[in-house]
Formats: C-alpha cells, structure tokens, sequence
C-alpha cells in the first residue's frame, strides 16, 4: 500500500526539528510522497532545501495571510522551475483574517493562478471564508486550470463545485470527525476526484491534536475514508495515490 500526502509543512515546528523520523514513521505506515508547500518568501528557500529528501516533492506561493507581501511572477516562475515544483501554493483566499483588504487577497491569487496555468502546473487552494468568491475567480481559469481544494471541511454541494470546474477534491483531519460534514462529501464525490494529506501541523484528527499529526497519519485519513466509503482501505489507498500521481505527475 503506498499514500501520498498532498499537503504538508515540514518546514514548521516540531516536524522541521525531526525530519528523519516523520519520514521514517511515515514510509512505516505506506506513505512514499509528501508534498510541501511554501506560504511566503521566506519559506521558500526552506522548502527548497527539502528537494533533496527522498520521496518530497516541493510547491511555491504565497498564502493569503502573506498577502501584504509582494508577488512578482516572473520571480515566481523562476523558483517553481528551478526547483522542479510540482504545484503553484498555497495560494487562496482567506476572508475570515482581518489582515487584508479582500481586493489584495484576489489580485495576488489571480496572479498566482495565471502562473500555474502558464507553467501548466496544478494549484494548492486554501479557501476560508470565501467559497463564493473563489468559485467565481477559478471560474474564469477553468478549463486550464487543474488542483486541489485543500482541507476541505464542507459539504457535498460546495465541493462538487470544485469538481465540476475540473479539480479535486484535498481530504484531511476534518473528515475523520464524526460530525463533520466533509464526511458526506467524501462519500458523494467521484474517486478519482479525492485525494488525501495531513497539513501537518496545522489541524488535528478526530482524537488527535494538531501538534502530535505528521504524514503518517495520512493512512489513518484513509482509513476512515475507506470505511466511509465501504472499499478496502488497498483500493482506496491505490486510487488516491494514482490521482496524486496524475495530477502533480509525481515520478
Ligand atoms: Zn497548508
């Protein structure tokens, strides 16, 4: 059985402090390949200096709570090429910060959108507070634009939304509580349509604090997906991974 974690920040305590481990843990559990966005310019040489590290593949942007920062795409561009990022991000809209102006928010998204679709590469979204607004934006990137929605923690309606624009759909924590909703659309989208990650270490498991996840607990997403779902968790670990694989064309 073998998983990938979509959604990562091994750049952050305590996970940057133990990298041998997480990974080690993580490769005992089936988890091979582990995404790692940066969210503003000074992690962008830490992710970078992951590339090395077997089994981590890299992503470049700017997070909407750094979107005071400036984003120059050529710049962009050149860091995404040069370290054979997999994906533009995180990059979204957050309007449930006070920090910034919902107009800064969406030209620093819309330029980072049109980075992706120019280098032809897919997009991590962290959307909060701003579905409606989000929708209207990758609207008018679609069809060109391919990601994923990540840490999606909402219903079936919202997210075949994303899927019907033409990306998928980031699983993580939030589905494996009982009374999520996330646990409806998990179960109401397309396979090929969901992938999984932990965004360790930002949220918790059901029963599991934010600080304590990593990337192995990406099987235990899986688990609990499967079991939702009524496949063996090998199906649903092999379908998952093949959608990752596709869709950021991991080797
Ligand atoms: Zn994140």
């Amino acid at each position: 059985m073998e998983l990938v974690d979509t959604h990562c920040h091994l750049t952050e305590s305590p996970l940057k402090e133990q990298l041998d481990g997480v990974l080690t843990r993580a490769r005992e559990r089936g988890v091979t390949r582990i995404i790692v966005p940066a969210y503003d310019h000074a992690s962008w040489p830490a992710v970078r200096a992951l590339a090395h590290l077997p089994g981590v593949a890299l992503a470049f942007g700017l997070h909407p709570w750094e979107a005071g920062e400036e984003i120059e795409p050529k710049e962009l561009k050149s860091w995404l090429q040069d370290c054979g990022a997999v994906a533009v991000g995180e990059v979204g809209l957050d309007f449930k910060i006070e920090r910034f102006d919902r107009a800064v928010q969406e030209r620093v998204l819309r330029a980072q959108l049109e980075v992706a679709c120019d280098l032809e590469l897919p997009v991590l979204l962290h959307c909060r507070g701003a579905f409606e607004e989000m929708l209207v934006i990758l609207k008018e990137y679609a069809p060109r634009l391919t990601g994923v929605i990540h840490a999606f923690s909402r219903g079936p309606e919202l997210a075949a939304r994303f899927v019907a624009l033409g990306l998928c759909v980031a699983f993580g924590g939030a589905v494996t509580r009982p009374q999520s909703r996330a646990q409806k659309a998990v179960v109401a989208l397309p396979l090929e349509r969901i992938v999984l990650e932990t965004d360790a270490p930002s949220i918790g498991l059901d029963k599991i604090p934010a600080a304590e996840v990593e990337p192995l607990h990406v099987a235990d997403v899986a688990r609990v997906v499967a079991e939702l779902r009524g496949v063996e968790l090998g199906e649903l670990a092999d379908k998952t991974s093949d959608n990752a694989r596709r869709l950021f064309r991991l080797r």
